[in-house]
């Protein structure tokens, strides 16, 4: 482990730290790539498939981005590239998060709150992107309080959902995320900081990538057959 960086500076974590950094999200694309197909094969309506594709997508995003920014940083070359997937790599954590929320506030019926928190969130995202181009690494406690407003703030629409299936898992990912900060702000206190901070986005995205495939996609299919059962009952019992 080498020393804390100082204000304004980003840490310079040690060979062992960096290949670490590398491989604890490297061995996550392409089970995420998986993790897309799976997904959009049990979806059963154009809702559903497209929340699928952009949770998924987002997933493949984080840690195709986070490896290359951590695979550029460990041959030490590169600085401009360094500096734009380092952007990228924290910018992409806004767009996670929002395309986390996606399939709950477009597939679980929440009123017209669904499609309003949508918006909220993917506009906090937008804003959350143009704070991280323009101030990158500078005000890094501000940067750590923007992801946790917009990881926490919509989750109020809990409130407005009408059947809450799955938030059990949803929200036990969500505390593994938040639990996970502490250690994305420990670099240089403790060894391999980072890579346990990948560890717990593991951890926390598999909960809810669970979540999602068990409670919110391939729903329409179950509640159209059971209307059509229910419907073909009630033939039945006229006839
Ligand atoms: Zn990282």
């Amino acid at each position: 482990m080498n020393n804390r960086a100082r204000p304004g500076q980003a840490y310079c974590p040690t060979d062992v730290e960096h290949i670490a950094n590398v491989i604890t999200h490297g061995l996550w694309i392409l089970p995420s790539v998986a993790g897309i197909m799976w997904m959009v094969y049990l979806a059963r309506s154009e809702l559903e498939f497209l929340s699928a594709v952009i949770y998924g997508l987002s997933l493949v995003l984080l840690f195709s981005v986070s490896t290359t920014f951590h695979a550029i940083s460990y041959s030490g070359k590169c600085g401009s590239l360094k500096n734009f997937f380092h952007i990228g790599d924290r910018a992409v954590i806004y767009i996670f998060i929002a395309s986390s929320y996606t399939p709950w506030l477009t597939l679980k019926d929440m009123g017209s709150w669904g499609c309003q928190f949508l918006c909220l969130v993917w506009l906090l995202a937008a804003i959350g992107i143009a704070y991280q181009y323009t101030f990158h690494e500078q005000y890094k406690w501000l940067e750590t309080l923007f992801y946790l407003v917009i990881a926490i703030s919509p989750s109020v629409a809990i409130v407005t959902m009408k059947e809450s299936s799955g938030l059990v898992e949803m929200t036990a990912g969500g505390m593994v995320y938040m639990a996970g900060v502490i250690f994305f702000k420990c670099d240089g206190l403790i060894p391999f900081a980072h890579a346990i901070w990948h560890c717990f986005v593991i951890v926390g995205a598999l909960f809810q990538y669970y979540a999602v495939c068990t409670y919110l996609l391939g729903q329409a299919n179950t509640e159209s057959t059971k209307l059509s059962s229910l419907a073909d009952s009630r033939v039945l019992e006229e006839l």
